[in-house]
């Protein structure tokens, strides 16, 4: 494996008020970096201070939006040891998402000792209270200075760090959710499998009706017949209908979810019936009607698991569980979060320690 440099910073940052962080506020004082040309593939990954970056206003990624993305966190347990939960599946899934806008595949575990060393360098602002944690944020850009649509032949891959406050400060809030059944997010064939930056520009515009109409997000439906759920702004979304657990399959507009992942294999394991498949809106409404619709709650690593209250879709407006937080969705949080924080056994092997 290539040796990661350190280049150290002439002076550091105060640190901010750990007990107000909010979301992606503030970065710490170091980043992961590396590059590539065609000649010499991924080079010179290093650690240097945090900072602008040089660019030219034609850089490729600029105009033509050729980058992907993760998400991903770093833990202190209640050990004081520090945990990433399941940070290979964040590099396939990069890697995944970089084959589809043609940016060269990387060495995932190069990247993730990169991020432990990182992590470790940054450990004083991994923030230690129930519910915090420290985000990373891995991308990577073209940057070609070119202006012409083709994939560049040069890359900058980064890691970022961003201390991030509790999600839920006083107990999980359930959320309102607005079906979106006007604009689409992504296609099959599309690019909504892969994390990159074009899926959320294509959601700005809902998002901001959704937020007007007083709803926290969207629920996405597919693009053709605008009929089956795909998933919401930046969560999977899984309904409990008589009992049975159900999500949409994944099927190639959808992004696998890491939390969708974990959710459905921790709840096979506690002997819940889970299906991946399609599911039409009408379903889940026809649910609610008979009475049959138990919970709705979403997965992602930003909220682990948010409970959906409200949900409205076609001038028809439902509450779930009578907007509480179901039992289903409560083990979820509570096995999830007990893992990431070393309070419960890992027995599925999640954990990474840094
Ligand atoms: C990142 C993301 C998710 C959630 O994925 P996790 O790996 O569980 O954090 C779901 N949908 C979209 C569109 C996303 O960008």
């Amino acid at each position: 494996m290539q040796e990661i440099r350190f280049i150290e910073a002439k002076q550091l940052k105060e640190k901010p008020d750990f007990k107000n962080l909010g979301f992606g506020n503030y970065y710490t004082d170091y980043m992961f970096v590396m590059d590539y040309s065609e000649e010499k593939g991924w080079y010179d990954p290093r650690i240097e201070p945090y900072g602008p970056i040089m660019m030219e206003p034609a850089s490729m990624v600029l105009h033509y939006g050729q980058t992907t993305f993760e998400g991903l966190k770093a833990y202190y347990g209640v050990d004081g040891d520090i945990r990433l939960f399941r940070p290979e599946k964040n590099m396939a899934r990069l890697n995944e998402s970089n084959k589809r806008v043609c940016i060269p595949e990387f060495d995932g575990d190069l990247v993730i000792e990169g991020i432990k060393k990182l992590v470790n360098i940054e450990k004083e602002w991994i923030p230690r209270e129930e519910g915090t944690s420290l985000y990373i944020r891995p991308f990577v850009i073209a940057t070609d200075v070119h202006v012409g649509v083709h994939p560049s032949k040069t890359y900058k891959f980064m890691v970022i760090l961003s201390p991030v406050g509790a999600y839920y400060k006083e107990g999980i809030n359930p959320v309102k959710i607005y079906v979106e059944d006007d604009y689409v997010r992504a296609v099959k064939g599309g690019l909504g499998y892969a994390k990159t930056a074009a899926n959320y520009a294509a959601s700005l515009k809902s998002q901001i009706v959704a937020e007007e109409k007083g709803y926290t997000q969207v629920l996405w439906l597919d693009g053709v017949e605008r009929k089956y759920i795909e998933e919401v702004g930046t969560m999977n979304v899984m309904f409990v209908i008589d009992g049975e657990v159900v999500t949409p399959e994944l099927n190639g507009s959808i992004l696998a979810g890491i939390t969708r992942m974990s959710t459905i294999e921790l709840l096979r394991d506690a002997g819940y019936k889970v299906t991946e498949r399609k599911v039409s809106i009408q379903e889940v409404f026809d649910a609610y009607e008979n009475g049959k619709l138990d919970e709705a709650f979403g997965t992602g690593t930003a909220a682990v698991i948010s409970p959906i209250g409200v949900l409205e879709w076609n001038g028809k407006k439902i509450t779930i569980n009578d907007g509480k937080i179901g039992p289903v969705s409560q083990k979820v949080y509570d096995t999830i979060t007990g893992i990431q924080s070393g309070k419960l056994e890992d027995k599925f092997g999640w954990i990474t320690k840094a």
